[in-house]
Formats: structure tokens, C-alpha cells, sequence
């Protein structure tokens, strides 16, 4: 293979080289060639836009929007839209590419796709808000569409934004057009069971590994970064399938008993307590960093990216690790933790609940119907099985690590649909022998 490896990684921070790495780390196992190497690393799509607003004092503020489409070969990209104030192109772009893989490695028909605007939304007014995200709809008013591309909440959106952006969507279009946009409010079409879909898909992922690894969950022990949406769902799911959790942190700082948390109380104070566990009396205090290296079965890291990186890596105790956030492992510590024998259950599988669920949204926005709560559930629990004993059959084959192994199998599909499609792959008794044209 010809193609020119990434440059190596400068710092932990950058987000696109750390995917090109891993990206490039499959793509040579697979053999791909230059030509479909080439297509697969470049985006389809990037697009700027200025977005003035006025804001509540009177005055008008220019705001920079973007949107990248990495691609839509298995079909309409998909993927979420960031409000912070640290949101560049190079991030969207690399998050664009991410989504593609974790599409592919659970099989749903999406490309992948993010967007962002660089703002604080902490710092502006609820009608600001609404006018910053009508303007960013009307911006993308082509780019958007239930066929073509269709965002969802990530960092700094929510529920509101979604139906925001739904209705001037619908309204330039002269139509509710549901479809174009997941993550809405349940009573305009959004889904049951969204919001504890990443938890729920982590807990999947985990009770999986540990079948494959003949651990028990009644005897697992685990300790979990982050107790926001994925981390407490994670925890207290888990809980409930007999696994004891030892250890819980937030941005206050980590809380460890070695008997076990009571997830459901502390969820309930964290509630009752603006939404952080600080001065939570359930357990010994502990630091972020004593939690990564606790002496436990299993380590969710399910707040940050980059906690796992080659300074922490060599003191991880944890038999599995399965990655809840997105990004949580660097580059560089996935070496230190295979050499470890440490199994870790990457990000694109272990947290690709939430875009299924999307899906399942966007599923029943065109079918004009609700599923239910157990509907929903079932069918998302067997996605994540399907494509985590894939991931782990393919691992096992080239003795290689659950993130290779996730990334070749995402790259392998969205590489095959696209030979098909360009027309130079035939068809050959059953898909796996397609072959290239004469
Ligand atoms: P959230 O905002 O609900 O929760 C984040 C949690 O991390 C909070 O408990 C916060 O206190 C904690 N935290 C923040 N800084 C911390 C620090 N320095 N040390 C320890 N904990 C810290 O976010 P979320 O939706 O649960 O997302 C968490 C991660 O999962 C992110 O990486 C996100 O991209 C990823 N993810 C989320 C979803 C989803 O559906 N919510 C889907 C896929 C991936």
C-alpha cells in the first residue's frame, strides 16, 4: 500500500489526527487501496457560515457556523450540533469522520456528519439562542433534509434547538417535516427511550464483553467516570443486572465504596443537588484520577475524551474498559493497554446506543407511528449484540484489539458500498464475494 501514514500525533488534543491514526491502523490490516483510501479520508462536504444576530441587548453579534458532511455513502449523513465556545473546523470535521465509522460499525444507513457554532451558549438568553439556531437552520436550509442530512443535540444543544430547528425547517419547506432533525421533544415526534439510550448501550456492550471474558456481572466491579446522561444511566442499568458499582465521579471529584454504591440515591441527590454529586455522603472521597486506576473488573470512562492517555495508562488496573464518552482513550495509551491485556470496547460501538435510537426516531418520524418503550429497547439491545460479537469475531481473526477490529469493520462496509456503487464491484453469489470488476 502506498499511501502516506499521518503524521504522528503532535498532542493529545487534536481529534483528527487521533482518528487518521486509527483510521490508517485499519486500513492497512484491510489492504485497502490508495484510490478508496483517498475518498474515505476526505470529507464531502465543509461549509462556513457567518450568522449575525441581534441579541437581547440591542446589539448584533456574528457568529461562525460550520457543517461537515465526512460522508454519505451508506446513505444521509448523520450527526450532532455543538454549541461551545472551543468548536474549530478541524473538530467538526474530525467528529464528522467519527460518526461515519460508528454508523457503519452497527450497521444503520447513515453517513456521517456534525456541526457546531462557536458560541457560549452558558452566556446567552433562551430567545438568543432560539434566534442563533433559526439562523443556523436557514443557513443549512439546503443542506439539510431527511434524505440528505440530519442533525441531532451534541455538546451545548438539547431538546430546544431540535425544535427550533424542526419548525423553521418545516416552515421554509411549507410542511412538518419531522425527519429532519432527532433528539426533538417526545410530543413532536421524538422517541422513547432516547434519552437512556447511550447508558443502555454501554450496558449492552459491557454485560457482552463480560460473557466473552467468563467474568460473572454478579461478581464484576466497576468504577464509572461521569454521571451525566451516560454515566448515571450506565451505572444504574448495570446495577440492576447484579454488577457492583464502586466507584462514581462527576466534575466535583470521585466517590468510592467498596460495598457498593446505591446508584438510584445518588442519582437522586445529584438531581435534587444542580445536577453534580458534590458533597454526596455515599461514599469515600476519591480523586478522577485515583478512580481510572481503582482495582475493579471494569472501567467506564463516560465523561471526557483523552483521560486515558500514555500518563495514566500503565497504572489502569481494570480488566475491560469500555468507552462511555467519546474519545476517552489517546493514541497512544491503546498500546500501553494491549500490552496490558487490558480489553477495551471502543467508543464507535459502546456508545452508538444514542444514534440508534436516533435512528429509531427518524425510523418512526417516516413511518408516521410510535413504537413502544419495549419495541425500542429490543431492537437496540440486539443492533449493539450484533455488531459487538462482529467486532469480536473479527478481532479474534487478526488477534487484534476490539478498536481495530471496530474500525475495520466499519471501514470494510462503507469501502464495499462505495465499490458497488461506483460500479467496480460485481456481485458474486453472496456479498462477501464481491469481487472487482474485470
Ligand atoms: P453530560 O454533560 O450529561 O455529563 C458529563 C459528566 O461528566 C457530568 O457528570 C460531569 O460532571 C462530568 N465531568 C465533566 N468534567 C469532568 C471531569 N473533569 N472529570 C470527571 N467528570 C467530569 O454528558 P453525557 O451526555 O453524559 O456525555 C458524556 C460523554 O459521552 C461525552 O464524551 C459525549 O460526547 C459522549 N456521548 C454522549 C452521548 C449521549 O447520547 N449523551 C452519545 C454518545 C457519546
Amino acid at each position: 500500500m502506498s499511501y502516506k501514514e499521518p503524521a504522528p500525533i503532535s498532542h493529545d488534543k487534536d481529534p483528527l489526527e487521533s482518528m487518521m491514526k486509527r483510521f490508517h491502523v485499519a486500513a492497512e490490516y484491510l489492504n485497502l487501496d490508495e484510490e478508496i483510501y483517498n475518498v474515505l479520508k476526505s470529507s464531502v462536504k465543509k461549509i462556513i457560515v457567518s450568522l449575525p444576530i441581534s441579541m437581547d441587548d440591542g446589539s448584533i453579534r456574528v457568529f461562525e457556523g460550520y457543517r461537515v458532511i465526512h460522508s454519505n455513502i451508506l446513505g444521509p449523513s448523520k450527526g450532532g450540533l455543538r454549541y461551545d465556545a472551543n468548536v474549530d473546523l478541524n473538530e467538526v470535521t474530525a467528529l464528522a469522520a467519527w460518526m461515519t465509522w460508528k454508523c457503519a460499525v452497527v450497521d444503520i444507513p447513515y453517513g456521517g456528519a456534525k456541526g457546531g457554532v462557536k458560541c457560549n451558549p452558558h452566556e446567552m438568553s433562551q430567545s438568543e439562542l432560539e434566534r442563533l439556531t433559526r439562523a443556523y437552520t436557514q443557513a443549512m436550509h439546503d443542506v439539510f433534509g431527511p434524505d440528505k442530512d440530519i442533525p441531532a443535540p451534541d455538546m451545548g444543544t438539547g431538546p430546544d434547538q431540535m425544535a427550533w430547528l424542526m419548525d423553521e425547517y418545516s416552515r421554509a419547506r411549507g410542511t412538518t417535516v419531522n425527519a429532519v432533525v432527532t433528539g426533538k421533544p417526545i410530543i413532536l415526534g421524538g422517541s422513547v427511550g432516547r434519552i437512556e439510550a447511550t447508558g443502555r448501550g454501554v450496558m449492552v456492550s459491557t454485560l457482552a464483553a463480560l460473557t466473552k471474558m467468563k467474568i460473572n456481572p454478579f461478581n464484576a466491579t466497576i468504577a464509572i467516570q461521569g454521571f451525566g446522561n451516560v454515566g448515571s444511566w450506565a451505572a444504574l442499568l448495570l446495577k440492576e443486572r447484579g454488577c457492583k458499582i464502586v466507584a462514581i465521579s462527576d466534575v466535583s471529584g470521585g466517590y468510592f465504596n467498596k460495598e457498593g454504591i446505591d446508584i438510584g440515591k445518588a442519582i437522586t441527590y445529584k438531581n435534587e443537588n444542580d445536577g453534580v454529586l458534590e458533597n454526596y455522603g455515599g461514599g469515600k472521597k476519591i480523586s478522577n484520577e485515583d478512580l481510572l486506576t481503582l482495582d475493579v473488573d471494569v472501567l467506564i470512562p463516560a465523561a471526557l475524551e483523552n483521560t486515558i492517555t500514555e500518563k495514566n495508562a500503565d497504572k489502569i488496573k481494570a480488566k475491560l474498559i469500555v468507552e462511555g464518552a467519546n474519545g476517552p482513550t489517546s493514541h497512544e495509551a491503546d498500546s500501553i493497554l494491549e500490552k496490558k491485556g487490558v480489553i477495551a470496547v471502543p467508543d464507535i460501538l459502546a456508545n452508538a446506543g444514542g444514534v440508534i435510537v436516533s435512528y429509531f426516531e427518524w425510523v418512526q418520524n417516516r413511518l408516521g407511528f410510535k413504537w413502544t418503550k419495549n419495541r425500542v429497547y429490543r431492537r437496540s439491545d440486539s443492533i449493539i449484540k450484533q455488531a459487538f460479537n462482529n467486532v469480536f469475531a473479527i478481532s479474534n481473526k487478526y488477534n487484534i484489539s476490539l478498536r481495530t477490529a471496530a474500525y475495520i469493520a466499519a471501514i470494510d462496509k462503507v469501502s464495499r458500498t462505495y465499490r458497488y456503487r461506483d460500479g467496480s464491484f460485481t456481485f458474486q453469489k453472496n456479498d462477501k464475494d464481491s469481487q472487482r470488476r474485470k
